[in-house]
């Protein structure tokens, strides 16, 4: 494995190690990732004794090159170097033992071994640890034939499940995050584990959860780490909302689809087109209204009416329990939730440029990305009207731009604004100016009037004179 340690800076580590005479490994996920040909930031280098001490003594020998900081808490250091390309990142630790207690993910640490520390490690493909020291540099240990398990693709913890889970459950969450991002499976076993121990992720911060949430989501496929969420019974606790969207009911012979997995096609066909996070989520909580809004009517069959704006009601509690952000970010998933049913209805009917500009004001910049939902919304098995749907989102698409390029409604600004019509008139702001204002703004969207100033104004002055405000 020498051949993975070309980088300097591990011949470096290896000679001021063997200067302390400290045995010292690479260890964790830089040495999956090594073998997994991914890329991978941060080293972390375990050593027997003080790791603190062993960074000490490499940053002396980089000199003005390396920054250091150590967390005397925790007993680690972390060493900064500029290799002259980029930024290297090294983290030392001392090997340890750890035991825990049951109501905490915090354990009790004391010195150990490198077996010692190795047993610590959530997965065999997590634990696998290469020598800088002298004649054993980039020599292999992997006690728990992780090398195996990645070539099988499997995700397996190093001792018993149910301890490692227990011991700290947020490794639940990484055991389907790892299965997610590398597209491996989770060992039979170390997956009854989960299911036996989901409810201990209570003892987990909603941050951390999150923190593992966004990585599956932005995974190239993320449903698998959903329906894992599901399976293994820790759905419930991380997001009830989402849990809630499985199952089919059915009256009368007639049963609706299930939320659930369509959502998570959604999911997958928004991820295929896009890696914008956010977008993301919008596609995950887009029905998210639908068990609340659900009604079966003899005519009319299963119904889920303004499941669009109740979804985009609940986005903000949704978002405070699970600690995502509050910010803009909640907003346009907000958004998107509320206006996905619009193109889809556009679509459906005759479509009019006055349709088309309203949902471009209503969408700004944002209807690219709206679009894009729409169109991965469309799951239906029957190739016909997949076919016809997508035929008709190209025409409403096909009508933005044309409309766009018209009347620039993307990022509407009014032509004539509030302060100009207050003093032509004498008013103060009061609600005949507003009045005047949506006015000319119905006028744009509905065609009457172009998008321009001299136009706005003339029919400003005429609507003022219809609503009986004079000049003084
Ligand atoms: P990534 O960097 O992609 O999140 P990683 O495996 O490198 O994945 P880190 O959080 O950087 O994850 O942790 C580095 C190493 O520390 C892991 O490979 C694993 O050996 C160990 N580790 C991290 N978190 C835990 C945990 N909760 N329980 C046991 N070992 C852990
Ligand atoms: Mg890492």
């Amino acid at each position: 494995m020498r051949n993975h340690l070309t980088h300097p800076i591990f011949s470096l580590i290896s000679e001021v190690a063997d200067e302390m005479q400290r045995p010292c490994f690479v260890i964790g996920g830089f040495v999956r990732d090594i073998i997994l040909h991914r890329p991978s930031k941060d080293i972390d280098v375990v050593t027997l004794g003080s790791g603190i001490e062993l960074a000490e003594a490499l940053c002396r020998r980089l000199g003005s090159h390396a920054h250091l900081a150590v967390f005397r808490n925790f007993g680690t250091a972390q060493v900064k170097y500029h290799d002259g390309k980029e930024w290297i990142e090294v983290e030392f630790v001392g090997a340890r033992r750890e035991s825990y207690s049951h109501n905490s993910r915090k354990p009790i640490v004391e010195d150990g071994t490198l077996q010692d520390d190795q047993n610590r490690r959530d997965f065999t493909i997590n634990a696998l640890a290469l020598c800088l020291n002298g004649e054993r540099f980039g020599e292999l240990v992997d006690p728990f034939d992780g090398i195996g398990d990645i070539e099988r693709e499997l995700i397996r913890t190093p001792l018993d499940p149910d301890i490692t889970f227990s011991d700290d459950p947020l490794r639940m969450m990484r055991a389907i995050r790892f299965a997610t991002q590398l597209n491996f499976r989770i060992y039979p076993d170390t997956f009854d584990a989960i299911k036996r121990n989901s409810e201990r992720i209570k003892i987990i911060s909603r941050e951390r959860i999150a923190d593992e949430l966004g990585k599956i989501i932005r995974a190239d496929i993320p449903s698998r780490g959903f329906i894992l969420l599901e399976e293994s019974g820790l759905l419930p606790y991380i997001c009830p909302e989402l849990a809630a969207l499985k199952g089919v009911e059915t009256k009368d012979g007639h049963g609706h689809k299930d939320n659930f997995y369509h959502t998570l096609t959604v999911l997958d066909n928004v991820a295929l087109r896009s890696r914008n996070e956010w977008l993301r989520w919008a596609a995950l909580f887009h029905d998210i209204a639908k068990p609340r809004t659900k009604r079966y009517d003899v005519r009319l069959g299963w119904t889920f009416h303004n499941h669009n704006f109740i979804g985009a009601k609940m986005i903000p509690g949704i978002f405070r329990f699970m600690k995502l952000p509050l910010d803009e970010r909640m907003k346009y998933v907000q958004k998107l939730v509320e206006l996905h049913m619009r193109p889809i209805v556009l679509a459906e009917e005759v479509v009019t440029d006055s349709a088309v500009r309203r949902l471009l004001f209503d969408a700004g910049d944002d209807i690219d990305d709206l679009m894009c939902l729409c169109e991965a919304d469309i799951t239906s098995r029957n190739a016909e009207k997949v076919r016809r749907y997508l035929e008709n989102f190209a025409l409403v698409r096909r009508k933005l731009t044309e409309i766009e390029e018209k009347d620039r409604i993307r990022n509407f600004q009014p032509p004539v604004d509030g302060s100009e019509i207050m003093e032509y008139f004498a008013l103060p702001p009061s609600r005949e100016v507003g009045e005047l204002k949506s006015a000319i703004k119905n006028a744009i969207l509905d065609g009457i009037i172009p998008n321009e100033r001299d136009a706005a104004w003339q029919y400003m002055l005429k609507a003022a004179e219809q609503m009986g405000i004079k000049k003084p």
